[in-house]
């Protein structure tokens, strides 16, 4: 491979230096402005060959350039006057708009050859002599494709960071402006101007004389390069506008807090910024943990012994959402136990943080939310992001199609892509007003202040989301809110809102709600996840000689067809303890080991069992006679493929298993089940994963089943569990 890198100061030197340890076999071309630097980079080994001009520096086979914004667009254009047929191109700059719309001058149009990208990593030293091999190690580097550039050169680009010990995301360049404008460009300017204006004053050396470590800390980044800033902030200049009329706003209320000694004001001004701050803490921290632990992707599982012990799986998702929400426009405190830390649910609570409302925790699954009251919310300053998590986006916007201010919802790109008109017509039938782009995707924007009127919604897809979206609005309207739903559909929204002191009335397919109610807190115990729990209940029922328990399960009727299904193939599961939790059914499930039989499974179950499908297919393999699944054809667009992820993997274990549009035929192998060794893959799906996982401890010799690490964000302690109640399980990165 042939690297060039342009531009040899701190970021260019920096790359030289970590890809002449990863890759001591790549030729590196190296050219700056000044001969002296390029032969200091020469002498010091950090490159190979100076070249003697940009176009020289443009024919390779990679090409960094780390320059400053201003020179950006010359260089850029010299490059590519340079650059042979296969060169791809990259870049190291602070801004991203202004980069396309240089690249966009010079060629007309982005081409497909060049990735746009940005280190997070730096110091406010510069120059050849500040080069770092280590700069990027568990730093980000955020890449801004575009619909042109090629899926092959954003791998390869990808790939030169990784090996450089970085974390790479992706952004639109945009999105990537706006946030960068407001968590680095931003505090460079107030650094470089809270200095200024101290210095202004003829006192000032004593006032630094007397600093304390909280100055220097604040005013660390002062220090940094007022060129490479100048450019910045021009190259940035709409979003970086935006972030300093933000921060004026804020500090003019403060200012008038302060002034007119508004105790409340300042700390609830002061405890949301800690809170956030804490957060930033802790999804830094995550974040490098991601990194330096990568999670096993492989798990090799073979035939063992009983599984035997008691359990208790992870909260359930779904009921983690909704706590933190009706406890948000409650009056009073709720306390949340067995909340699931997981992104999504860490999504809903900092929306609700963004809007106001004072939330400790999440700390070991505990949170309490301080209510802000039905009509506590306030507008939050920016538009809330809620990641990856669909439940977070369209049950907010039922909240927020009642309130007074506008809003507008994004998320992450995979977000961006699933349908939200679902949301937004039934709502609109309300008298909300709710949009979304062209193609029914988000960004969802609500105008808020719109009188909302009770009435009768018909939904035409069966979605929980959706149903909960309309009657969450239908708090805010006047009157009787009613929603049909076209089949059963999880419930929780209902029986947590009955939790919270709001009765919701049900009468067949259609659920009842009237407007103008409060909510009052509640003590939330989240139940374990029935689809966690699943995959101990099947392996349990498989493996000769076990006995299990799992603990305070959720086993909300619109969620047990797993259970429903299982006791119809006959297994044994008796309901231990049942209780009533914030208004959902728990109780423990004690699991023995039985003969299955193969059943033709009742169309009713399906909606109520999507999500245990897969590990439903390991039991079917296992059971005397044939299974029949029909009606399941959402399976299809999972995460993964789960019908034909699971026709693949079962097949490489020797099951007879055929796919159908919408389910599958498979033929049970019986009570002497005995699966051929194998390597599988779970497609990154982590119920995939920890089906065949389950699959395998019905082979004698062995399964390995690859790409497996995400099971660790949907269900973290799954490998500490199952080797708990007896799994033969061996991981690796
Ligand atoms: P630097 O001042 O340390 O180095 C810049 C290098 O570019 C020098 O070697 C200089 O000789 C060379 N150069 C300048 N103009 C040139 C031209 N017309 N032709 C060829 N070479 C030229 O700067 P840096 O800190 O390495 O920053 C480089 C880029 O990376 C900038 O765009 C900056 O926005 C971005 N960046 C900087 C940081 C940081 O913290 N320093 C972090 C991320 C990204």
């Amino acid at each position: 491979m042939h690297l060039s890198v342009i531009g040899l100061g701190l970021i260019g030197g920096s790359s030289c230096a970590a890809i002449r340890g990863a890759h001591p076999d790549w030729t590196i071309t190296g050219y700056a402005r000044s001969i002296a630097t390029r032969e200091a980079a020469l002498a010091r080994g950090l490159i190979d060959h100076a070249a003697d001009s940009l176009e020289d520096a443009g024919a390779a086979d990679l090409v960094l350039i780390a320059v400053p914004m201003g020179q950006f667009r010359d260089v850029f254009a010299a490059v590519s006057r340079g650059r042979h047929a296969h060169t791809l191109v990259t870049d190291a700059g602070s801004t991203k708009g202004s980069v396309v719309a240089d690249v966009e001058s010079v060629l007309g149009a982005m081409p497909a050859w060049f990735v746009p990208g940005h280190p997070i990593a730096g110091s406010e030293q510069s120059g050849l002599d500040a080069t770092n091999a280590e700069l990027y190690v568990d730093h980000q580097v955020i890449l801004t494709p575009v619909t042109s550039t090629a899926a092959d050169a954003v791998d390869t680009v990808t790939a030169f960071w990784r090996d450089q010990g970085a974390r790479v995301s992706h952004m639109t360049p945009t999105r990537h402006d706006e946030v960068l404008a407001l968590t680095s460009h931003l505090p460079h300017v107030l650094a470089f101007t809270l200095v200024h204006a101290l210095s202004d004053d003829d006192e000032h050396l004593d006032i630094f004389r007397y600093a304390a470590g909280g100055f220097r800390d604040f005013t660390r980044i002062a220090g940094s390069d007022p060129v490479m800033w100048r450019d910045i902030a021009l190259a940035n200049q709409a979003a970086v506008l935006v972030g300093i009329d933000r921060f004026a706003d804020r500090l003019t209320q403060l200012r008038t807090m302060i002034a007119s000694a508004d105790q409340d004001g300042l700390i609830r001004s002061f405890e949301r910024a800690r809170a956030a701050r804490e957060l930033f803490k802790a999804l830094s921290e995550q974040g490098a943990q991601h990194v330096t632990e990568s999670h096993p992707s492989v798990f090799q599982v073979r035939a063992g012994g009983a599984l035997t012990g008691r359990i208790r799986v992870p909260g359930d998702k779904s009921i983690s959402h909704r706590a933190v929400m009706l406890g948000a426009l409650a009056d009073g405190v709720t306390t949340i136990t067995g909340f699931l830390e997981g992104e999504d649910a860490i999504a809903t609570v900092q929306a609700f943080r963004e809007m106001g409302v004072v939330i400790e925790g999440p700390t070991e699954g505990q949170i309490r939310v301080h209510g802000a009251g039905i009509d506590g919310l306030k507008a939050p300053q920016a538009p809330l992001y809620v990641g990856n998590s669909g439940t977070t986006m369209r049950l907010l916007t039922g909240i927020l199609a009642g309130q007074a201010f506008n809003t507008v919802l994004e998320g992450d790109s995979s977000l961006s892509r699933r349908p939200m008109r679902r949301v937004a017509e039934p709502l609109g039938q309300l008298g909300a007003n709710v949009t979304t782009s062209a193609s029914g995707t988000p960004p969802v924007v609500v105008t808020g202040g719109q009188p909302l009127t009770g009435t009768h919604v018909d939904l035409t897809v069966a979605s929980a989301q959706v149903k909960s979206a309309v009657l969450l609005a239908g708090l805010y309207a006047s009157g009787t809110t009613s929603v049909t739903e076209p089949a059963v559909t999880r419930d929780h929204t209902e029986r947590m809102l009955n939790g919270f002191g709001v009765p919701v009335r049900r009468e067949g397919a259609t659920a009842f709600v009237e407007g103008g109610q409060r909510l009052t807190a509640a003590a939330i115990d989240v139940p374990a996840d029935i689809s966690s729990a699943a995959f101990f209940l099947v392996a349990a029922s498989i493996v000769p000689g076990s006995d299990l328990t799992l603990e305070h399960v959720g086993l909300n009727p619109t969620r047990t067809g797993v259970l429903e299904i299982l006791k119809l193939m006959g297994a044994d599961i008796t309901v231990l303890n049942p209780r009533e939790v914030g208004g959902e059914p728990v109780g423990d499930l004690r699991v023995r080991a039985s003969a299955l039989r193969g059943v033709e499974i009742p169309a009713s179950l399906v909606p109520l069992a999507i999500d245990e499908f897969p590990v439903l297919f390991v039991a079917a393999a296992c059971a005397t006679g044939v299974t029949c699944v029909q009606g399941a054809e959402e399976l299809r667009v999972k995460e993964s493929d789960r019908i034909q992820s699971m026709v693949d993997g079962l097949s490489a274990l020797g099951v007879q298993i055929e796919g159908t549009p919408d389910g599958a035929v498979i033929q049970g192998q019986g009570l002497d089940a005995r699966f051929r060794s194998a390597e599988v893959q779970a497609h990154e799906d982590h119920r995939i994963a920890m089906a065949l996982t389950v699959a395998g401890l019905r082979a004698p010799d062995g399964v390995i089943v690859h790409d497996c690490a995400n099971v660790a964000t949907s269900f973290p302690n799954f490998i500490g569990l199952a080797r708990q109640v007896g799994f033969a399980l061996d991981v690796r990165a």
